[in-house]
């Protein structure tokens, strides 16, 4: 990417407390509600809204701190929070290379951005909601096979 042309962000974000900022340069590739376990219990609700976009896109201001755990799939993620308020912003998986997901809600204008899926729908809890309109897949959905 070329540094000629001052790019100026898309969308920011931060966590509650403010010590971590984010600006993202590019619209999210991708975004969607994830049901599972994990999300759970990062999230504290029912289910997480991630929004993910190339890693270079990202500029975080700030120190986050980062935990790793491994997913069904057997990868590695690591979910990165604000260490004075435990806000949970990012996330990154061993399975997605030079992709980073961010935590929508985190966003300055959360509704900039609109869910296209809901991933593992089959841990939905009774209390929860699911957008009937939204593509639903019980775990992750296939990946894009390699061009
Ligand atoms: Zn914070
Ligand atoms: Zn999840």
């Amino acid at each position: 990417m070329s540094n000629s042309t001052k790019a100026s962000p898309v969308l920011k974000g931060g966590c509650l407390c403010g010590a971590v900022r984010y600006e993202l340069m590019a619209t999210p590739a991708m975004a969607g509600f994830c049901y599972c376990e994990s999300c759970r219990k990062l999230s504290g609700s029912g289910h997480a809204f991630h929004a993910m976009v190339p890693e270079d896109t990202l500029k975080i201001t700030g120190d986050s701190r980062g935990f790793d755990w491994k997913a069904d799939s057997g990868n590695t993620v690591t979910t990165s929070f604000c260490p004075t308020c435990g806000s949970p912003l990012f996330g990154k998986s061993s399975g997605m290379p030079g992709m980073v997901t961010v935590r929508a809600a985190s966003l300055d204008d959360p509704s900039a951005v609109s869910p296209q899926m809901a991933v593992y729908t089959k841990r939905l809890l009774n209390w929860d909601h699911l957008d009937p309109t939204l593509p639903a897949f019980p775990e992750m959905p296939p990946m894009p096979s390699e061009r």
